[in-house]
């Protein structure tokens, strides 16, 4: 793949790294991706949502029978390959089509309905790598699957804006919000779509020219200025709607309006995928428009259909977990740091490290963040790597205090020490770092 630089080197010098556009989510970044999974597992979980999780590798057919074989991603995005038995699996694109793979296989037809459901996972498209655009990326998503009700719409857009809210970027992204009719009003409107388009090809770029054979209603959407202008001037879906579509959108925008939430009427928003009927939003960056989105959904009520089963209403979005980390460090929002030490234990002579190491997992399981110098080192040494710990407190052992029952508390920031009995340690450590800063972890109570 000649796009990727590494590929070009001889193997034997190439320097190991990631693959182009594939990322490792480093420490200080998994502080953002822990707090947003906690504000999406948390809305999620007062709304009546359940977590599930499709498996990262799918047989081909669910993406190109959900997604649609003239869609971008099933078209030149997939990660596409034969397993050792020959069949032709895919690292998923997108969660939508497993979730209702799932769905169909596990017979949650005969679940209370809909079935609401949510995703926190990696997704693959061998995309062109650029900023906010990468090849792995995670996506939250939820799903509500077996009913049709224009206030589930609207529940959708409530529930992906409050976690817009809660993650404070809210204010940058406006909702975009269309509907594209059902099958009996778009093949009027494709029709008139494509002849609009007639004879005026060559203005369009190459993929749109594509498109307007195999997705007419893509050229829309496409970002690049000529089809734009064109896009302007072609029939819009508005006047083609159906009167149940109609009275579904004017329905949704009114259950919107009762919760308070904006958005913006738009005709051009189509959604990358083929299974988007009716509702389609997705949520635009206030200043840059479509090109930094972080996110999208709408009704697939065909779905199901598609995938082999019976026909199963739903409604679902998914936002881009990187994207958001972008817009949230931008807006310089905080995360809660989880990772301060707060004791770090140092320690000389075999004798004491006996004692240390359960005298940690004392402090440990009290909820005191613990690190130790287990490995050789002079006192000097382990208190300089305690200073790079950033700890308020560090314990010492040596063969003295091992033999008077005692360990030392130094008070980093005074450069103060004293000594207190080893079995008033943990209490005493307590009292320093304040019991509501422990690190408490409770397994909670299993029913057998
Ligand atoms: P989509 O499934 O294409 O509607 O994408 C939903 C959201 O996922 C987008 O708005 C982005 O935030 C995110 N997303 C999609 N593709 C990528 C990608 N290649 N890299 C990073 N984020 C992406």
């Amino acid at each position: 793949m000649a796009d990727d630089p590494t590929d070009q080197q001889e193997p034997k010098l190439r320097k190991l790294q990631n693959p182009t556009g594939i990322h490792d989510i480093l420490p200080d970044d998994h502080e953002y991706y822990t707090f947003i999974k906690k504000v999406v597992r948390h809305r999620c979980r007062q709304a009546g949502f359940r977590r599930i999780t499709t498996p990262i590798l799918e047989f081909t057919d669910v993406f190109e029978r959900g997604i649609g074989g003239a869609t971008d991603i099933v078209d030149k995005e997939m990660y596409t390959f034969l397993d050792k038995g020959d069949r032709s699996v895919t690292l998923k694109p997108e969660g939508t089509a497993g979730v209702i793979r799932s769905y169909l296989q596990h017979g949650m037809k005969e679940l209370p309905q809909p079935v609401e459901l949510y995703y926190i996972e990696p997704h693959f498209r061998y995309d062109r790598p650029q900023k906010g655009r990468y090849r792995q990326f995670w996506q939250f998503g939820v799903e509500v699957i077996g009913e049709k009700d224009p206030a589930l719409d609207a529940q959708v857009i409530d529930l992906a804006y409050r976690i817009n809210e809660d993650l404070g970027i809210a204010h940058l992204f406006s909702i975009q919000l269309n509907n594209i009719g059902c099958g009996k009003c778009r093949t009027k409107y494709k029709e008139d779509l494509v002849n609009f388009y007639i004879g005026k090809e060559r203005s369009l770029c190459s993929d749109c020219q594509n498109r307007l054979e195999k997705n007419p209603l893509r050229l829309l959407d496409c970002k690049k200025e000529d089809c734009q202008i064109l896009a302007e001037l072609a029939p819009k879906f508005e006047q083609y709607r159906c009167p149940e579509c109609q009275d579904f959108h004017a329905k949704l925008k009114e259950f919107l309006d009762e919760l308070g939430i904006k958005y913006v009427d738009n005709p051009r928003i189509v959604r990358g995928l083929d299974y988007y009927v009716g509702t389609v939003f997705e949520f635009w960056d206030t200043n840059q428009g479509a090109q930094n989105a972080i996110g999208g959904g709408g009704r697939y009520d065909g779905l199901a259909e598609l995938m082999g089963g019976q026909p199963t209403p739903g409604v679902g979005f998914a936002a881009g977990i990187e994207r958001i980390i972008a817009n949230m460090k931008r807006e310089n929002v905080k995360v809660p740091s989880k990772d301060d030490i707060h004791i770090f234990v140092a320690q000389l002579g075999d004798d004491a490290k006996k004692k240390c190491l359960p005298l940690m997992n004392k402090l440990r399981d009290r909820g005191i963040k613990t690190v130790g110098a287990l490995g050789k080192g002079s006192m000097k040494a382990q208190l300089r790597l305690a200073d790079k710990f950033n700890v308020p407190y560090t314990l010492i052992m040596g063969i003295t205090e091992v033999r008077e029952g005692v360990v030392i508390v130094r008070d980093m920031s005074k450069g103060q020490q004293r000594p207190v009995p080893i079995e008033e340690i943990v209490e005493e450590v307590v009292k320093l770092i304040g019991e509501e800063n422990l690190d408490k972890y409770s397994p909670g109570e299993a029913i057998y």
